[in-house]
């Protein structure tokens, strides 16, 4: 019997979001033991959490029978000094997946239009699409983000701009020059949204902070999260920084315990790891290195990345895909980003990432 409910129509038009396999998922389908499969598709952190913030999680364990506080107090007060801004500037989300959310609910309307980059994440058009605004798509130069481009594609509809910087699933990093000229040629109307998922992998960032702490921005919003080098994925905990009357306007559309106890006291805990950060970073550093070195040998083109993952063209990428997974490495195949013949693979350990290159020059060689 068809379904007799009046579904929003916007569900038909929504890009679908295609999360790297869980590791659990795979064993059961292969039959393979849990441990023996690495995952490399969702760009975590292959060392793991923070010691620090599991042992923090630990301890706030005893208290999950009690709500979380809904206003993040005590890591709002520590990121804000961290970052140099006030608590205002804060909004924190259930990952910064659901912030990106948030500024649907609070900026778009039917017949809005939003600007995105070709080969973007895929969470901003599904959010534009949701609320139904008409998504403008400019197209990519060398598989970054056009950010002139994108500044041209703005009109008096227009929204939001969403930049990822780094980008994900490319790894390419828009210039300083070019991040400078979109902020300051935005109209401002229009808020730019500086997705900065994976900035703290860069040695030499964009520093944009500055501008919305002296409050001369208000159409400017950075994104980060903790699920990347922090490695609380699982947790599920990001923040905004913005202008305070534009967080205030956030808050209203926020649900009030969106942000689990758990999620709060690891945060907090990681921001102080700075051992971890800066272990994290180094093996980063060193496997995307391993890898641009093993591709080129192995005459697999890529895509030159500033994140923690390489975009890598592999032709035939159903095939590569599931023969990876066969011998126990997840990857993540980028199809519905419009790059058929790409997989993207998350830098893990150099075990991991030796592994992954073996099974790959087995596969390559064998398809020749
Ligand atoms: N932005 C970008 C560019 C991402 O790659 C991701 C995660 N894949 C997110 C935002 C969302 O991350 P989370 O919801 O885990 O904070």
């Amino acid at each position: 019997m068809p379904l007799p409910l009046k579904l929003n129509p916007a569900l038909d038009v929504l890009p679908v979001y295609q999360p790297g396999r869980p590791i659990e998922e795979v064993a059961r389908e292969l039959g393979l033991p849990f441990g023996s499969i690495d995952k490399l598709a969702s760009n975590e952190n292959p060392l793991g959490p923070s010691p620090m913030a599991m042992e923090a999680v630990r301890e706030a364990a005893g208290n999950m029978h009690l709500y979380p506080d809904g206003n993040c107090h005590y890591l709002r007060g520590k990121l804000a000094r961290k970052l140099v801004v006030e608590p205002e500037n804060l909004i924190f989300g259930n990952g910064s997946n659901e912030v990106l959310e948030l500024l649907g609910h609070a900026l778009l309307q039917p017949g809005d239009e939003i600007v995105i980059a070709q080969y973007c994440f895929v969470v901003y058009p599904i959010v534009g699409r949701l609320f139904g605004a008409d998504v403008v798509s400019v197209p990519a130069k060398d598989y970054g983000h056009d950010l002139l481009g994108m500044l041209n594609a703005v009109t008096d509809r227009t929204r939001i701009v969403f930049v990822a910087n780094p980008n994900n699933p490319t790894g390419t990093l828009a210039s300083r020059e070019d991040v400078v000229a979109l902020i300051s040629g935005l109209p401002e109307h229009v808020l730019l949204v500086l997705d900065e998922a994976y900035v703290e992998y860069l040695d030499d960032p964009v520093e944009v902070m500055g501008l919305i702490r002296n409050g001369d921005r208000p159409n400017l919003f950075v994104t980060r999260t903790f699920s990347k080098i922090y490695g609380l994925a699982g947790l599920r905990i990001g923040y905004g920084v913005g202008h305070p009357e534009f967080i205030a306007a956030l808050e209203k559309v926020r649900e009030p315990f969106n942000v689990n106890s758990l999620a709060q006291a690891g945060a907090a805990a990681a921001l102080d790891d700075d051992e971890h950060l800066g272990r994290t970073r180094a093996v980063n550093a060193a496997g995307l290195e391993y890898f641009r070195v093993a591709l080129r040998k192995l005459g697999i083109k890529y895509v030159p990345s500033s994140g923690n993952f390489i975009l890598a063209r592999v032709g035939d990428v159903g095939s590569v895909f599931a023969e990876l997974q066969k011998r126990g490495v997840i990857t993540r195949p980028v199809a519905g980003y419009g790059l058929p013949e790409w997989l993207r693979i998350s830098v893990g350990t150099p075990a991991q990432n030796e592994r992954c290159i073996a099974a790959l020059g087995e596969i390559v060689r064998r398809e020749e």
